[in-house]
């Protein structure tokens, strides 16, 4: 599903430059769930930003289900991230005046899918994430651990070939990091998709198909 060659990105600050990522090559195949781990600054989020078309900035070849994206135009960019990509932050980003319900729903209609077969997905979704009575509940009135499981929902609502997760659960107490994690990784499964999941718990990171490390700029 992925594959990144060589992939290199710095910040120039002033006349100070620092390279954070200084050749990152990654495969990632379809129903694999890959944790990526490195100490805080040591580029995650850069990387994930780079695989997920968020930034430019970016050196070195992006493969995304086969389609080569370093020299793509942006509405390529934004065409890949809706049809084959999913986002999960550390905070849940979902909208405030929506129920759990429509935030599933309306990715869904944006990606041109009929009204009553997104209610239907989105309920099927968040029941599997054990928020069947949640449905209508707005997100204030969810926990954080709910709210999370909404997010992740919301992110495989367009059956994204990748999840692209930042410190999902990096905002949740113990407990409940370990069972929305699994939950993740159900749903992932389930869906036949994959995942890159950046998290600094070395122990959820066992958890996980395959882990990876980013220090000093690479992989290893
Ligand atoms: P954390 O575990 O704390 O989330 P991280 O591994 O995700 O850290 P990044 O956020 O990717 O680390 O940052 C990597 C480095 O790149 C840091 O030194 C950061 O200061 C720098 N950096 C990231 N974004 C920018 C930017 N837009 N401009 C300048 N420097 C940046
Ligand atoms: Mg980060």
């Amino acid at each position: 599903v992925v594959q990144l060659r060589d992939v290199r990105r710095s910040f120039v600050q002033g006349d100070v430059r620092i390279d954070v990522l200084k050749g990152v090559s990654l495969d990632i195949n379809k129903n694999e769930i890959v944790a990526l781990l490195g100490p805080s600054g040591s580029g995650k989020s850069t990387l994930l930003q780079a695989v997920g078309l968020l930034e430019g900035g970016f050196e070195g070849s992006i493969k995304l289900d086969g389609e080569e994206t370093a020299q793509m135009d942006p509405g390529g960019h934004t065409r890949i991230r809706r049809e084959l990509l999913g986002f999960v932050y550390q905070f849940h980003h979902l909208l405030p005046d929506f129920s759990a319900l429509e935030n599933v729903v309306i990715p869904q209609l944006i990606f041109g899918t009929s009204q009553s077969k997104a209610e239907e997905r989105a309920a099927t979704l968040l029941t599997n994430m054990g928020l069947g009575n949640r449905l209508e509940h707005k997100p204030s009135k969810l926990s954080g651990g709910e709210q999370q499981r909404v997010a992740v929902a919301r992110a495989l609502a367009n059956a994204p070939k990748l999840v692209l997760a930042d410190e999902p659960t990096g905002n949740l107490d113990e407990a409940t990091a370990d069972v929305v994690l699994e939950e993740l990784m159900m749903m992932v499964r389930d869906e036949g998709s994959a995942a890159l999941i950046a998290t600094h718990n070395e122990r959820l990171a066992a958890k996980m198909d395959r882990v990876v490390r980013l220090h000093d700029g690479v992989l290893t």
